[in-house]
């Protein structure tokens, strides 16, 4: 069966949910199509896997979020197939939607660069169900080593040390140092450790070296031991192979190694470049297809003075916004506008009052306190939902105040 709407858009993330927002607002009919019946703040997610927030707090249904706008249907479902020349999108179901205009959404997978044993035995941190899936494997081994007292503790070893390798192993350093002391009975359990490996000689390699600095010096006084400089060229059962054959013992590997975009961008016949995103042009729509947009992670997004942007909510949730006014013009006879990006930097958490912030056009630095102050503000109006911030801001006040954790990761816990 085939469906025709103004505006099909797939993947109800940042750009998706921006781009769904705005169109709705202009009475524009949109098919909003996602796998999930849930919109998911990845930015987040380790701290669902370390309990300090729940995964309530990290979700809302895509549905809520446009019950007000009729304009705007969801539907849940597995896009397999765009045909970017037709403007069609197919799903698991078999069902096929058209938009005069299509709006691909899909975000990234992560990449695993051929790295042997690394699809298969680590854990990703970029979706709820892998935050989810990480949090109870995590307790598993936290049980097991509990009840086995002179086994030793668990080992982690988080791959790559970007925001997201930083946050997840601040995270889990500082689980080990005052949480897990309060909450297993046996000594063992206190043996825990996390290891950050990058290849690169240092951690967030992207922003200003006093931030790197701060953060290296962080994490260590934390306990988290930093392997810089050294690739990951095995993953193993039981732990990982350094590129100087080194071997790092652990019984739970977490890939925050970096990203690609995913299958049916692969497989759209859609121009492709680095990290087999789409190279998109200033005013967002895909290289020789007129009425196909890519946004967010999924493409390789360029603002009006040329400049490569980098994969972040803020893009994502800016090119949504974007594209919609330039969908508008297509379908209302107006004219494309080349996307103008506001930037206000970035920010990254390393662990309790620890925080770096490059903020604003100058990316003005913040290091400790005030970092942390200006990432719990962001973090904070960045979420979906007041319930979401409420609670979040609840957790974060009690994770503050004790090392109390008061939220579970339900999920199987499998690798793979
Ligand atoms: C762990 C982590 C921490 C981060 N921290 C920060 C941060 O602190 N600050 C920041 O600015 N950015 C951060 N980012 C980056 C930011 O989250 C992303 O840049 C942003 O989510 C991209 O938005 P998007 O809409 O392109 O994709 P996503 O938010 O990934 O949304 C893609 C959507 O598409 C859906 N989808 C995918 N494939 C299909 C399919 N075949 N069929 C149907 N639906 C599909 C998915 O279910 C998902 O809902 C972080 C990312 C991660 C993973």
């Amino acid at each position: 069966m085939e469906q025709t709407y103004e505006v099909v858009i797939v993947g109800g993330g940042f750009a998706g949910v921006a781009a769904a927002k705005e169109l709705g607002h202009k009475g524009v009919a949109v098919l909003l199509i996602d796998q999930n019946n849930y919109h998911q703040f990845q930015p987040l997610l380790y701290q669902v896997s370390t309990a300090q927030i729940g995964i309530t707090d990290v979700t809302r249904p895509l549905r809520g979020i446009f019950r007000r706008n009729k304009r705007v249907r969801v539907i849940t479902a597995i896009a397999t197939s765009v045909d970017a020349t037709a403007r069609t999108v197919t799903t698991a179901d078999g069902n096929t939607y058209r938009g005069r205009i299509l709006v691909l959404a899909t975000g990234a997978v992560p990449n695993f660069f051929n790295t042997p044993g690394a699809e298969e035995k680590t854990f990703p941190l970029y979706s709820a169900n892998d935050a989810t899936r990480l949090g109870t494997r995590l307790v598993e081994l936290l049980d097991e080593t509990d009840s086995r007292p002179n086994n030793g503790g668990v080992n982690v070893v988080v791959v790559g040390g970007g925001p997201t390798g930083v946050e997840t192993a601040g995270a889990l350093a500082e689980m080990f140092k005052y949480v897990v002391p309060e909450y297993f009975s046996h000594s063992s359990a206190s043996k825990c450790s996390v290891h950050l490996v990058d290849m690169v000689p240092t951690v967030l390699n992207t922003f200003s070296e006093k931030s790197q600095k701060y953060a290296r010096s962080r994490l260590a006084k934390m306990g988290a031991k930093l392997k810089l400089g050294l690739g990951v060229t095995e993953v193993r059962d039981d732990g990982v192979t350094l590129a100087d054959g080194t071997v790092l013992p652990s019984q739970l590997v977490i890939w925050a190694g970096g990203l690609k975009a995913g299958p049916i961008i692969d497989e759209s016949g859609l121009p492709q470049g680095r990290g087999g995103r789409i190279d998109t042009n200033p005013d967002l729509t895909a290289p020789g297809f007129d009425g196909i947009y890519v946004l967010g992670d999924a493409a390789n997004t360029t603002d009006r003075t040329g400049a490569k942007l980098p994969q972040l909510g803020s893009v994502a949730q800016q090119s949504g916004k974007w594209a919609a006014r330039n969908i508008y013009a297509d379908l209302t006879g107006g004219a494309r506008e080349p996307f103008k990006y506001v930037d206000k930097g970035y920010m990254a958490m390393v662990g309790r009052g620890a925080a770096v912030a490059e903020l604003g056009k100058k990316h003005t630095q913040l290091q400790g306190p005030f970092a942390f102050i200006a990432w719990l503000a962001v973090h904070v109006v960045l979420l979906s939902g007041n319930r979401q911030r409420i609670r979040a801001l609840f957790s974060w006040f009690e994770n503050y105040l004790s090392h109390t954790r008061s939220h579970v990761a339900p999920a199987q816990a499998k690798a793979g």
